[in-house]
C-alpha cells in the first residue's frame, strides 16, 4: 500500500525536518516574539481559520548569514517549507466559530437549520487531509433505496483504526441505535465537519483537539449497518457534500489543495439505484474521467462494466453502470 507508506514517510520527514530546523535556527532566534500579530492574507471570512504558515516565514527571511560551528549553513528550501507546515492552534477555541455563528452543540449532529449567513462561496483548505481509512468504497453518496445516503461507506474490519481527516475539535461522541451507531462528529478549522459512523470504540472525548491523522476511533458495525464499515460524511454548515467531490478514494488524497463550496456542492447526484447496481445518466459536459471521479471509480472500470471500447462516444441520456 504505497500511499500509506508515503503518508507515513511524509509525516516522518516533516517531523525530522522540524527538529532539524529547530536545531539549526535555535542559536539565532527567540521563539516567543514571532508567533503573533502577522497576517498574510486578509481575505479570509473566517476569523478562526488558523494562519498555518506565518510562524516561521519571518524567522527564515533573515537567516542569510547563519553560522554553526563556523560552517555556513546551506539553507535547504525543503526544510523551510516543511517548517511552514507546523501549525498553531488555540486549544480553547472553537474551530470556525464565526462561520457557525457560535453554535457548538455537543448533543446533536444536525443543528444548523437556523444559520443566517451562509456564504455563497467558501474556499476550504484541504492541504492537511489524512485518509480516515483506506478501505474500498462499498456505497456511494446519493439516493439509496429511496433514502438519501449523506455519506460514503468504506470497508473496514471491526477494530480497524479510524483517523481524523483534518485538524479540528471533537464535537459529538454519541450512540444512535437506528442510525449512525457509535459516531463522532469533528469540527475542522477549514470550515468542514466530518462524521464517522458505526464505530466500535471511541479513542477521543468531546472537545478533544485532534490533528489530521490522529487515531480517533475503531471501526465497527453499530447502528443501522449490515457488515462492518465506516460511514463517512463531509458537511459544511450542516449540509452534506458528496465526499467524492473532495477526495479521490482510489488514491487516498484530495483532488486539489482547495475545494470551493458553492450552491452546486449540495446537489443530489444524478443517479439512481436498481438493487445493488448503480447507474449514472450521462448529461451534457460529462466525461468518463469526471464520472469516475464522482463515484470513486476509474475510467477503466467504467469501460469494462459498460463494454465500452477506448474510442466509444459518451451519448447524452444513456445510463452507465457504475
Ligand atoms: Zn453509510
Amino acid at each position: 500500500m504505497p500511499p500509506l507508506h508515503n503518508l507515513i514517510l511524509t509525516k516522518t520527514v516533516r517531523r525530522c525536518a522540524y527538529l532539524l530546523g529547530i536545531f539549526l535556527l535555535f542559536p539565532t532566534m527567540s521563539f516567543s516574539q514571532h508567533v503573533e500579530g502577522q497576517s498574510e492574507d486578509d481575505d479570509q471570512v473566517n476569523r478562526s481559520e488558523i494562519k498555518y504558515k506565518q510562524r516561521h516565514s519571518s524567522l527564515i527571511a533573515n537567516q542569510e548569514n547563519t553560522f554553526a560551528d563556523g560552517i555556513k549553513i546551506k539553507r535547504d528550501l525543503s526544510i523551510l517549507q516543511e517548517l511552514q507546515e507546523e501549525r498553531i492552534f488555540n486549544a480553547q477555541g472553537i474551530p470556525a466559530d464565526d462561520l457557525y455563528e457560535g453554535i457548538w452543540n455537543t448533543d446533536y449532529a444536525h443543528v444548523y437549520g437556523s444559520l443566517k449567513n451562509i456564504p455563497d462561496t467558501f474556499k476550504v483548505n484541504l492541504e492537511n487531509f489524512y485518509m480516515p481509512t483506506e478501505g474500498r468504497v462499498t456505497s456511494n453518496f446519493g439516493m439509496r433505496r429511496r433514502r438519501m445516503h449523506n455519506g460514503i461507506d468504506l470497508k473496514v474490519q471491526t477494530g480497524d483504526t479510524i483517523y481524523a481527516a483534518f485538524d479540528g475539535k471533537v464535537r459529538i461522541r454519541r450512540f444512535e441505535r437506528r442510525g449512525y451507531g457509535n459516531y463522532l462528529a469533528v469540527r475542522h478549522h477549514n470550515g468542514l465537519e466530518t462524521i464517522y459512523g458505526h464505530l466500535s470504540k471511541f479513542l477521543v472525548e468531546v472537545d478533544d483537539v485532534v490533528k489530521a491523522g490522529d487515531p480517533i476511533a475503531l471501526g465497527g458495525n453499530t447502528g443501522r449497518s449490515t457488515g462492518s464499515h465506516l460511514h463517512l460524511e463531509f458537511r459544511f454548515l450542516g449540509m452534506a457534500i458528496n465526499p467524492t467531490d473532495i477526495v479521490d478514494f482510489e488514491n487516498f488524497v484530495c483532488h486539489r489543495d482547495n475545494y470551493t463550496i458553492t450552491k452546486k456542492s449540495f446537489r443530489t447526484p444524478n443517479k439512481y439505484t436498481k438493487g445493488s447496481v448503480q447507474y449514472h445518466r450521462v448529461k451534457r459536459g460529462d466525461t468518463l474521467s469526471k464520472i469516475a471521479r464522482r463515484y470513486g471509480t476509474s475510467i477503466a472500470a467504467l469501460r469494462k462494466k459498460n463494454n465500452m471500447s477506448s474510442n466509444a462516444i459518451l451519448r447524452i441520456g444513456t445510463s452507465l453502470r457504475i
